[in-house]
């Protein structure tokens, strides 16, 4: 059975952008925002990229190292793993949207090594303001919350991905959410059969998102 829950981030968007701004707009403003320090840190804002009339959006955590220096979403192993899943699911990169919950990079610094390091609560509630503003923008028919961090963004603290991923969630905004695992996970899994199996599972779960995004399920 389909839950119906309240979204986080559009009702952000609505109180505090004017109706009409464009993509383009909110990305220049994004570029100047000082909601958290963690602009002080990065190389630049990595904002989302992607068709403006795709039917699947998905969402990540937070930019990595690559996405950093390039300035452009998804484009580190990641986002590589990310590409290749979304092919076997029968959808092309090119034909969605990609984003995270957070636009600038969070690390710590090792030698001359840059390790990620997961955003916090208030890192991650103060983002979503810009997570709103592009969703607002964008017409999805589903957006894909991959991993925690894009989960809890966008339903809360109570959603667990290990128990609601793969089901499909009705919001009170225009989109539906489906929530899986983010391709991250697949590269630290180091058992060769256990990689596999959840690789296949992740697969299904995009699966299940391109059927909805056609409407065919
Ligand atoms: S991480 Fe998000 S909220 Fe923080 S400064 Fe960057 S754009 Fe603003």
């Amino acid at each position: 059975m389909q839950q119906t829950i309240r979204t986080r981030a559009g009702p952000a968007l609505v109180e505090e952008h004017a109706p009409g701004s464009s993509l383009g707009a909110i990305e220049r403003q994004a570029k100047d925002c000082r909601r958290c320090d963690l602009y002080k840190y990065a190389t630049q804002l990595v904002f989302g990229e992607g068709r403006r009339d795709a039917r699947l959006v998905l969402v990540g955590e937070q930019p990595g190292d690559k996405e950093d220096i390039a300035g452009r979403p998804f484009v580190g192993p990641a986002g590589v793993v990310l590409t290749d899943c979304l092919h076997e699911a029968d959808i092309e990169r090119s034909d969605c949207y990609l984003t995270n919950a957070v636009k600038h990079f969070k690390y710590e610094q090792r030698g001359k090594r840059r390790l990620h390091s997961r955003p916090n609560a208030g890192e991650i509630q103060r983002c979503a303001w810009w997570l709103g503003a592009e969703l607002d923008q964008l017409d999805p028919h589903v957006v894909v919350a991959l991993g925690a961090t894009a989960a809890r963004t966008l339903l809360g603290p109570s959603v667990k991905v290990t128990r609601d991923r793969g089901h499909p969630i009705a919001t009170d905004s225009r989109f539906t959410i489906l929530v899986t695992i983010h391709p991250s996970y697949l590269l630290r899994i180091r058992d060769r059969q256990a990689a596999t199996a959840e690789r296949s599972r992740f697969i299904d779960d995009l699966k299940t998102a391109v059927k909805l995004a056609k409407g065919s399920e």
